[in-house]
C-alpha cells in the first residue's frame, strides 16, 4: 500500500522541526518530505546531530531514506516498522545527545519491544536540553502521562570536546493526557556548578551571585569539578521543585564571558519564569507539546510563544488529527491546548503496519 506522504518547509524553524517530523513520521508510519532544512541558520543543513538524529531514526523503523548527508537541505524519509532492542548511536562531534534522544524517545515507547539506547556525543551543550534538565524537568511529566523510561548520564560532554555519553531504558508504554496549569508552591531550590579543566573560581563565582540575587543559602549551593579531560566545559545549573513539576534552566560558561553573566543568564530566565506565574517555561513548553499530542489531550499555562513551541505546532498538526489552541492566560501568558480531532487509538496499530 502506498504510505501517505507529509511535505513540510523546514525553514519554518530549526533542527526541531526535523526532529519532530522525524519522530511523528516513525509514529504515523507517514512518508517524511522536508525541504529547506535549517535553511535560516548560519550553517544550513544537516549539521552532525540532525544527521544522526536521522540515521538513528531509520535505524530504529528501518526506513529508506534519500538525502541523508551532512549538509543536505532536503530529505525523504520512508519509515518501516519500529523495533525496540539494544542501539548505540555515536554522533562523532560534541553536539547534543539529548536533542537525538528526544528523536527516538516518542517511537520507542511505542514499540512492541522495550530498547536501551546509548548515544555519545556532548551532553551539556549551549542550545539545547542539558541531560539533568531531561532528567529533573522533562522526563517527570513524561512519567506522569506513563512513559516508563529510565535515564543516566555515563560521561559528560562539552563543547566543543565532546566526548559524553548518556543511556536511557525505555519499555512500551501508553501516553495519557497530561494537564499542566499551575505550577503550585515552589518546595526547594538548588544551583550547582559544573566545570571541568577550569580553575576552581568559575564555579565558585557563579554560585556566589546566586546566592546574592536569588538569596539562596550556601546549603542549597554546590559544584561539582570534572575529571580535566572531559574539559573545558562548565554550566550553572538551578532547579525549582515545585508541587506539580521541577523546572530548570542553565547557563553556558564561554572562554569570552565572566562567570557572573553566566550565572546572570540562568538567574534571569528563572526570574522571568517565576514572575510570569506560568506552570511551564519556555524550553520546557516546546518540548510537553509532541507527548501531550501523541496522549491525545493536554495543557499547560508558559510565559510566551517561543519560534520552537510555534514551528512545532505546526509540524505536529501536519501529522497527527488533533488541534492545538492557544489563548491569554493571566496579564500577560499563554494557555495552550491540546484536542484530539478523532481518536489517537490507531497509532500503535499504525506504527506496526
Ligand atoms: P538549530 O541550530 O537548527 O537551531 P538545533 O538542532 O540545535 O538547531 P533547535 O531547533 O534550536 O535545535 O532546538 C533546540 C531544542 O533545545 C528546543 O527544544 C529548545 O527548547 C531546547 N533548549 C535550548 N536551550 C535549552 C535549555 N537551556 N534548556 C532546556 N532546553 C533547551
Amino acid at each position: 500500500m502506498k504510505q501517505e506522504v507529509i511535505e513540510l518547509d523546514g525553514a519554518i524553524g530549526g533542527g526541531q522541526v526535523l526532529r519532530s517530523a522525524l519522530s511523528l513520521s516513525m509514529l504515523t508510519g507517514k512518508t517524511l518530505r522536508i525541504h529547506n532544512i535549517r535553511a535560516r541558520r548560519a550553517r544550513p543543513g544537516l549539521l552532525r546531530q540532525h544527521l544522526t538524529a536521522v540515521q538513528a531514526a531509520a535505524q530504529i523503523s528501518g526506513a529508506r531514506v534519500l538525502g541523508a548527508e551532512l549538509g543536505s537541505r532536503a530529505l525523504t524519509f520512508e519509515p518501516g516498522p519500529i523495533r525496540g532492542g539494544d542501539y548505540r548511536f555515536a554522533i562523532g562531534t560534541a553536539g547534543s545527545c539529548t536533542l537525538v534522544l528526544q528523536t527516538l524517545l516518542p517511537a520507542l515507547l511505542q514499540a512492541p519491544q522495550p530498547s536501551r539506547v546509548s548515544i555519545s556525543g556532548g551532553t551539556h551543550n549551549p542550545l539545547a536540553p542539558p541531560v539533568d534538565f531531561l532528567q529533573q524537568a522533562w522526563l517527570p511529566p513524561l512519567r506522569r502521562m506513563g512513559a516508563r523510561v529510565e535515564l543516566q548520564l555515563l560521561r559528560h560532554g562539552f563543547v566543543p570536546a565532546g566526548g559524553g555519553e548518556l543511556e536511557a531504558f525505555i519499555q512500551p508504554s501508553t501516553l495519557q493526557p497530561l494537564h499542566l496549569e499551575q505550577r503550585g508552591a515552589v518546595l526547594g531550590r538548588r544551583a550547582w556548578a559544573l566545570s571541568a579543566g577550569l580553575p576552581a573560581h568559575v564555579a565558585e563565582r557563579e554560585l556566589q551571585r546566586v546566592a546574592q540575587r536569588l538569596d539562596l543559602p550556601a546549603e542549597h549551593l554546590s559544584s561539582v569539578h570534572l575529571e580535566e579531560q572531559c574539559g573545558p566545559g562548565n554550566v550553572l545549573l538551578l532547579a525549582f521543585a515545585c508541587e506539580h513539576l521541577t523546572e530548570v534552566f542553565s547557563g553556558f560558561g564561554q572562554s569570552s564571558q565572566r562567570a557572573e553573566s553566566v550565572a546572570d543568564g540562568a538567574i534571569d530566565q528563572a526570574r522571568d519564569w517565576l514572575d510570569s506565574g506560568a506552570a511551564v517555561a519556555e524550553h520546557l513548553a516546546d518540548q510537553l507539546l509532541l507527548p501531550m499530542a501523541l496522549a491525545g489531550g493536554g495543557s499547560f499555562t508558559t510565559p510566551r510563544m517561543s519560534e520552537h513551541l510555534q514551528s512545532n505546532i505546526r509540524v505536529i498538526e501536519a501529522f497527527l488529527p488533533v488541534r492545538i489552541d492557544c489563548s491569554a492566560h493571566a496579564h500577560k501568558g499563554l494557555r495552550v491546548e491540546v484536542f484530539t480531532s478523532a481518536s489517537l487509538n490507531g497509532l500503535s496499530a499504525q506504527a506496526d503496519h
